[in-house]
């Protein structure tokens, strides 16, 4: 197929989310104005067949939704490491029961699974979800990890097996590729494939200890974007990642060279910040339970949750966060291209602390705000540039006309405090309504295995 063929077939699937045609006109309270990174007095939104519309026709048998001064309506987030994953005793699945509507209730409107587990049951899921049975956000499937993370994977793949395993789930739909555990060999074959199809690659990658990838050596190769570590000559590859992480000062000049790299290629960066700090059991009310969180578990996840005790993982994160910090505040002051992911797999018995997937989103944006980025630039990057960096932003991140109709509302202006995220109430995708605490009552007790 020649792109411009590609690009239509995406835009036909990226249309085909459009399944549902209650027209929507919302009125009242302040809207998140994408250019200038503001809230506005809102002019009146309007949602036609799924789509943001400008006004200009007749309002007769359209639902319409009244806000008041305290309502602030913000684009759909998009949580680019948005993980399906529950594990517990060496078995992990795709939970698909109730992790869905933790995300929507959330505000998170669309999620990448960043390494699918159960790509045939993540497959089902979108289906249901998009053809209104179910609840959830929009599926940008990521289908199986490309790596040692894919139950299926074998080291000795061939370059044909993995070209083809990328058609394979590009013509099922995939929109993008993720790796985990992949050598350099392999990543450079599966970047290549992938930009045949116009899809973009992220990476959990490391230091390139024990045959794993370097970021720098993957920029290189022409990855799209990456998780977790910067990476450069900092990491070096005689010990992995986390052990050399630790060590790092983030005022290194050598840090430098590296930020250039992903700036000079347009590489972004997930930088999963919130997580370390949530796994380090860092005391701070960035990752304090205002939700109750246990009580969405099973009774039988609740117990098992409860036994676990904290580990030498927990005591590296701690170590690990403050480095973090210093270097993503880096990374910004640079001009460095940021997007955000939460990147919550729920391990039931490795208990990592610091909660759910879709509650997690709003720790990760309150993580950043915290070292110094800007609330309002962290509202962007969760949902225009995020959008961006997964090709999508014709579609979605603003509340333009022409795109899906996806939103989120809250209470109070998210730039004076950026915890008010945490009050979202009402949640809009392609034009439904939802209401976050009805969800959240039908997940309770139902996240995790029953036994
Ligand atoms: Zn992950």
């Amino acid at each position: 197929m020649r792109k411009s063929q590609l690009l239509t077939a995406l835009f036909f699937f990226l249309a085909s989310f459009q399944t549902f045609s209650q027209n929507l006109a919302i009125k009242g309270g302040w809207v998140f104005d994408t250019p200038s990174k503001t809230f506005l007095k809102n002019p009146g939104l309007y949602v036609k067949d799924g789509v943001f519309v400008n006004e200009g026709e007749s309002l007769k048998d359209w639902k319409t939704l009244s806000f008041s001064d305290e309502d602030y309506i913000l684009p759909g987030l998009i949580d680019l490491h948005a993980h399906y994953r529950v594990s517990n005793g060496g078995q992990a699945f795709d939970d698909t029961v109730a992790m869905p509507k933790i995300f929507l209730a959330n505000g998170i409107t669309s999620t990448f699974p960043a390494g699918e587990i159960e790509p045939e049951k993540m497959w089902d899921l979108q289906e249901e979800i998009d053809a209104n049975r179910r609840p959830g956000p929009r599926i940008l499937h990521s289908g199986p990890y490309f790596g040692t993370a894919a139950p299926d994977w074998n080291p000795e793949f061939t370059e044909l097996e993995i070209r083809d395993r990328v058609d394979y789930w590009a013509s099922r739909g995939a929109l993008g590729f993720k790796a985990k555990g992949i050598t350099k060999e392999h990543l450079a074959i599966l970047i290549d494939q992938a930009h045949k199809h116009n899809l973009t690659v992220t990476g959990h990658l490391d230091s390139g200890f024990r045959n794993s990838v370097n970021p720098q050596d993957a920029i290189k190769l022409g990855i799209d974007r990456v998780e977790h570590f910067l990476g450069g000559d900092l990491l070096v590859s005689t010990i992995s990642a986390y052990n050399s992480l630790k060590e790092l000062d983030p005022a290194d000049p050598r840090l430098e060279e590296v930020i250039q790299l992903y700036i000079k290629n347009g590489v972004y960066f997930d930088a999963t910040l919130g997580t370390y700090g949530a796994i380090g059991l860092v005391d701070s009310p960035i990752f304090g339970d205002w939700a109750n969180e246990a009580q969405y578990l099973t009774p039988f996840s609740q117990k098992v949750v409860e036994a676990v005790k904290p580990s030498s993982f927990n005591e590296l994160c701690a170590l690990i966060y403050p480095v973090k910090q210093g270097t993503l505040l880096r990374f910004y002051d640079a001009g460095g291209l940021i997007t955000v992911g939460t990147d919550r797999p729920l391990l039931l018995d490795n208990y990592l602390g610091g909660g759910i997937g879709g509650f997690f989103i709003h720790r990760e944006m309150a993580a950043m705000v915290e070292i110094g980025i800007p609330a309002a630039e962290v509202l962007y990057f969760a949902t225009q540039q995020n959008a961006e960096a997964f090709r999508i932003d014709e579609r979605a991140g603003s509340l333009s006309p022409g795109k899906w109709g996806d939103l989120m509302i809250i209470k109070g202006n998210p730039i004076e405090d950026i915890n008010r995220t945490r009050s979202v109430h009402t949640v809009v995708k392609a034009g439904k309504v939802f209401d976050s605490k009805l969800l959240l009552e039908s997940a309770r007790g139902k996240l995790g295995p029953v036994e």
